[in-house]
């Protein structure tokens, strides 16, 4: 598996990331035992760097991962792992007093002295001046506490990105991890990377399947996506399927494909998916992407090209 520096922190992350948020049971119900296997199949694999949040499943996705990892028996340094602070199942919070709580609980459930980053997450529902003002000078606190390696921030509307790191000193932030928009649908990630470089971050993409669209089971219940989004990619990956392909390959092989993205997180809730993302990173590195799959589905998307939906809140 291909490793790639993470903007200036010296970590190298393995280009596909495990997203922890299966784990949770929300993409439907997995069990402790496969979700050990999971882990450690994708360690093996040469996957290196884990992402979590206590939101996921209401904290059962940091317990569960933190049984998976220590399953492994592999040193503390050979995995990175990423959590976050101020999203929960109550609601939002991003306080300097919660988020300080916050990584304690963390790190008791995940069942470690540390993490690797600690991101505020989605901060979009917050007041982006308190994030700026009062959650990442936490954070840094943190940090020099050694409670976390890293700080980053998370979020959907790519315009968050840019308040917050215009108004933070230079240096503040190590990381951001933007979700959905850097996928078979959405691509606007893309125009940001030059100003994210110029700033110095690492960046992540997490949700190559942008949370199911591109699959051929289709999305959960909640997902947000608007009616025609949902129905182009159900048709793309029709399309897929009758041609002999996997929608689901093509979509994280075109998100591997900007190495300008140090890690995509693709959210694992079996050994079968990793056995099968495993090898899409392995095919891509070997044979290329498939030109003729990619031109036919990006002609189907294109009337919903780069639409998203809302999130957060209006702030002033
Ligand atoms: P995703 O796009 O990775 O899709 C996950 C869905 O695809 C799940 O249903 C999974 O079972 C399925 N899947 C995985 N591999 C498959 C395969 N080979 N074939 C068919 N289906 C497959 O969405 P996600 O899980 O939401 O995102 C990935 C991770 O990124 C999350 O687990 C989380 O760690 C992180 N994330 C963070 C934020 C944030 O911080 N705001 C937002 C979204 C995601």
């Amino acid at each position: 598996m291909e490793l790639r520096e993470l903007g200036r922190t010296g970590l190298k992350l393995s280009s596909v990331g495990f997203g922890a948020s299966p784990l949770g049971n929300v993409f439907g119900t997995v069990s402790d035992e496969e979700a050990v296997a999971s882990v450690g199949l994708a360690f093996k694999s040469g996957i290196n760097f884990f992402d979590t949040s206590p939101y996921y499943g209401g904290t059962l996705s940091e317990k569960v991962l933190g049984k998976a990892l220590k399953a492994l028996g592999a040193p503390r340094t050979s995995y990175v792992v990423a959590t976050k602070c101020g999203r929960y199942k109550e609601g939002f919070d991003f306080s300097a007093e919660r988020v300080t709580r916050s990584i304690e609980e963390s790190l008791e459930r995940l069942q470690l002295d540390y993490v690797d980053i600690l991101q505020c997450h989605d901060i979009e529902f917050g007041s982006l001046d308190q994030v700026v003002n009062e959650t990442i000078p936490a954070l840094v606190k943190l940090k020099e506490a050694g409670k976390t390696r890293f700080i980053g921030i998370t979020g959907l509307p790519l315009s968050i990105f840019s308040y917050v790191l215009d108004r933070v000193p230079p240096g503040t932030l190590d990381v951001v991890l933007s979700y959905c928009h850097y996928s078979l649908n959405d691509s606007t990630l893309g125009d940001l990377v030059p100003y994210l470089k110029s700033k110095g971050v690492g960046i992540i993409h997490a949700s190559p399947l942008s949370m199911g669209l591109l699959t051929q089971a289709g999305p959960p219940q909640w997902h947000p996506a608007s009616p025609a989004l949902k129905s182009a990619c159900q048709a793309a990956a029709a399309h897929c399927k009758e041609k002999g392909k996997n929608i689901s390959k093509l979509a994280l092989q075109f998100s591997l494909l900007n190495k300008e993205i140090t890690s995509v997180l693709v959210g694992m809730k079996s050994v079968e998916q990793v056995e099968e993302n495993v090898a899409a990173a392995r095919e891509l590195a070997t044979c290329g992407i498939d030109e003729e799959a990619l031109s036919e589905v990006e002609a189907i998307m294109k009337p919903v090209r780069n639409h998203s939906w809302p999130s957060g809140i209006q702030q002033s």
